[in-house]
């Protein structure tokens, strides 16, 4: 199923290129009132989707199809207590970051060639038509990174990579939208609208191998970014696995698995199209 958040934070279930309002079928309170940053009815649809999965379903079937082109899409996403992100995932990425870093720093961080995982914070996240703002004070290059993301459903901690893909609800198309300076990962990848996130939540029935996925993304037309999941030198389980032995998962929190090779600056007026095969594609204008 692919689940979005859509006008004003409802649920819909995409079919095709509309989308079916079925909020009303959770059998949980959702308060439209409520701040949706404090929402936690996401987060018990990302644990408890398989008992309302059948609920869902037939709410959509007989519910009524608004096109796609006349809703506004939010984040598929609320309130994750936590964005992990991989570092240094992709053999040619870590290759290019030499020069990267030569470029932008003067020197090579070994250190930062090691996969590893670092957290971004929540509040970068935006929607999937959303913009990307540059901070004003930024003197450095911007860079864009298209990764899939991981949504966990059941949470844990010490989570074996034999079972791992039990404990994940479904995956979606993120940007990690990075400062290249001098600084620690957490700042530079943190900026208010640096997480866009999209179009949707597609659940991981629908996701036969996560480990064949086609990630693409053009800037004005022009490729930069073309990968396919694998190259991910740690493959979901084991990063699911690594992340739950440093910190316990809860259901909703997010993992962006790492960037492709192609990473380059992004400036004013640049439109980021993106996509990853069967889970959609998203558009962002730099601003
Ligand atoms: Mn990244």
């Amino acid at each position: 199923m692919k689940l979005a958040i859509f006008n004003g934070f409802r649920l819909g279930v995409v079919i095709g290129d509309a989308v079916v309002d079925v909020t009303e079928a959770l059998p949980w309170d959702w308060d439209v009132d409520s701040e949706p940053e404090l929402a936690s009815w996401w987060r018990r649809l990302c644990r408890d989707y398989d008992d309302v999965r059948e609920l869902l379903r037939k709410a959509a079937d007989r519910g009524r199809s608004v096109p796609l082109a006349e809703v506004t899409l939010r984040a598929p996403v609320l309130n994750p207590s936590k964005i992990v992100a991989c570092a240094s995932n992709y053999a040619e990425h870590v290759a290019e970051m030499h020069e990267v870093q030569q470029r932008t720093l003067g020197h090579v961080e070994s250190w930062m060639m090691e996969f590893d995982v670092f957290l971004k914070a929540p509040s970068s996240i935006v929607g999937p038509g959303d913009d990307i703002v540059l901070p004003k004070e930024i003197r450095h290059e911007v860079h864009h990174e298209s990764e899939l993301v991981i949504v966990i459903g059941r949470g844990g901690t010490d989570i074996p990579a034999e079972t791992a893909l039990s404990y994940v609800r479904g995956y979606l198309i993120g940007l990690d939208i990075t400062v290249r300076s001098p600084h620690d990962r957490s700042r530079r990848k943190s900026h208010d609208t640096f997480s866009p996130l999209g179009p949707w939540l597609t659940t991981a029935d629908e996701v036969p191998d996560p480990a064949d996925l086609e990630i693409r993304l053009t800037n004005n037309g022009t490729v930069k970014q073309s990968v396919n999941t694998r190259d991910l030198i740690t493959p979901v389980p084991r990063i699911v696995s690594y992340v739950s032995r440093m910190m316990t998962l809860y259901a909703g929190d997010l993992i962006f698995t790492g960037a492709p090779p192609g990473v380059g600056p992004i400036a004013a007026g640049d439109v980021l199209d993106t996509s990853i095969s069967g889970l959609g594609h998203m558009r962002q204008t730099v601003r």
